[in-house]
């Protein structure tokens, strides 16, 4: 009987034990994410704090800049420092082969954030948006606003994609021109530049003035007598700089009103252009969402369970298929900004109008 009782007290003082040592050593996580000039990033990597800090991780959160040699170097010292998981938003989804190898050899699981780690075998799992679907619906909404479906047209349109070491970037070329190669062959649509293809419309580094730069060129080069009617914009950043082209030469009066301009991200200065009667459209990814999905991946890595997955055969790197959760982005105009961007939290009324 006593040495039963014993027993207990020596398995309840190692069960006490084993906790008070989980309190005193919590787990790190390091987040590299790209830049902090969007909005977008900003709130991932607060997200992402958030989230692991409930869960009990501390973490080490790093902005690169967008300068490749940066992010290299700053996950290299994640990994010196003995993070346990890295989670990485990446600028060149093909320049970490050998850093992961680094957090491969010392057993450092890798999440790739939002954009696909490529060429590596050393990635674990990716939490993402459907990127094709982003792609489809800036170009259905290109399409229904202009009646093409019902066929109208001819309509001028110009193809503006995003930065071409971006993996998601060719996702979201992709699933737009799914729609609007049908209406280019008819000859419904028209690029009067002939620039198709990500080879032709990529814009490095997701860079507003490189594409305003671009804009201005095909504007006086191709639109001095007919008008453009619609302009595929991947990215909010991107669509900013399109519209200070248009406006530059005359565009937004009654005389001669805006093209149809999509975008990404939802991004504050693109809500209210939106509101203004700028830019059309926009997508939304709740990156609330995408945070929550890779710090459950976390999490459930750490404590060898299953982790979030709901596709496996989309996303392959160049080595492997990278097993992923993909999330549902959604279109955002004029009519539904409020719906889905203020009923749901997202922002505060007061942060789109006064
Ligand atoms: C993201 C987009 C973003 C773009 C520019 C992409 O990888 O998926 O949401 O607009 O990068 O930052």
């Amino acid at each position: 009987m006593k040495a039963r009782r014993l027993h207990f007290v020596i398995l309840l003082m190692g069960v006490f034990l084993l906790g008070a040592g989980y309190a005193h050593a919590a787990q790190t996580i390091g987040v590299a994410m790209p830049t902090k000039s969007s909005q977008r990033w900003i709130d991932d990597g607060n997200n992402m704090v958030k989230y692991l800090e409930a869960m009990g991780y501390d973490t080490d959160l790093q902005y690169a800049e967008d300068v490749i040699e940066n992010q290299l170097s700053q996950i290299e010292n994640m990994i010196v420092k003995g993070v346990d998981v890295l989670v990485i938003a990446s600028i060149d989804g093909e320049t970490l082969s050998d850093v992961l190898q680094q957090a491969h050899d010392m057993k450092i699981p890798v999440i790739a954030y939002d954009r696909l780690i490529k060429k590596s075998p050393n990635v674990d799992l990716y939490a993402t948006f459907d990127n094709f679907q982003v792609g489809v619906l800036q170009a259905r909404y290109i399409e229904d606003t202009l009646g093409l479906k019902q066929g109208k047209g001819p309509f001028n349109i110009e193809l503006f994609g995003g930065s071409p070491d971006d993996n998601n970037a060719y996702f979201f070329y992709d699933g737009a021109m799914s729609v609007l190669q049908p209406y280019i062959d008819s000859g419904k649509l028209v690029v009067r530049s002939g620039q198709m293809g990500m080879d032709k419309v990529s814009t490095l580094r997701w860079d507003g003035s490189v594409a305003q730069a671009r804009m201005d060129n095909l504007l006086s080069a191709f639109y001095t007598t007919e008008k453009v009617d619609a302009v595929l914009s991947p990215y909010d950043g991107l669509s900013i700089g399109i519209l200070s082209s248009l406006k530059g030469v005359g565009y937004g009066t009654p005389e001669q009103p805006m093209p149809v301009v999509t975008g990404q991200d939802a991004e504050i200065p693109s809500i209210k252009s939106i509101v203004a009667g700028e830019q059309t459209q926009t997508v939304f990814k709740d990156t609330r969402e995408l945070a929550k999905v890779a710090a459950e991946m976390v999490d459930k890595l750490l404590k060898g369970q299953k982790p979030p997955v709901n596709d496996t055969k989309t996303y392959d790197n160049g080595v492997k298929v990278v097993p992923s959760f993909l999330l549902v982005p959604y279109s955002v105009d004029r009519s539904n900004w409020e719906e889905v961007l203020v009923k749901s939290g997202y922002y505060d009324r007061k942060q789109i109008v006064e």
